[in-house]
């Protein structure tokens, strides 16, 4: 199924996509600092449309490969988050490097290369548990 994100394009192989993430991948381990709890917990309460833009994908957002808590978020008590999901995609384009859609107000999502396979980027800033 193609998606565009940005400028970029990958045509994902959403059914198996969603058998690597019930097969393979397991949880990410997360340390146990404030930010990586945090995201934890938020991860487990994320918006329907939010839920819905991961599931289209078949990507399931708490077993990211990658996540990065790197800046406070511009509203007070949040943090953000820089996440990395695997893909399995048939195809992509890449055009250009940190090219994002927002797909909710705080959740940017992208496409990139690593090693050149392509994966889903998601910048996410998300509000502190217990701030
Ligand atoms: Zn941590």
């Amino acid at each position: 199924m193609l998606f565009n994100l940005g400028d970029n394009m990958a045509d994902v192989d959403v059914e198996a996509t969603k058998k690597l993430y019930t097969e393979r991948i397991e949880a990410y381990r997360l340390c146990y600092c404030s930010s990586c709890r945090n995201y934890q917990e938020r991860i487990r309460r994320i918006s329907p449309t939010a839920a819905r833009f991961f599931a289209s994908l078949g990507v399931v957002p708490d077993k990211a490969e990658e996540v990065w808590a790197y800046l406070p978020g511009k509203a007070p008590f949040t943090q953000q988050y820089s996440c990395v999901f695997p893909l399995v995609c048939n195809s992509a384009q890449i055009n250009s490097h940190q090219s994002y859609t927002e797909i909710e107000e705080g959740l940017l999502a992208g496409f990139e290369l690593i090693e050149g396979e392509a994966v889903l980027v998601v910048d996410w800033t998300l509000r502190w548990v217990h701030p």
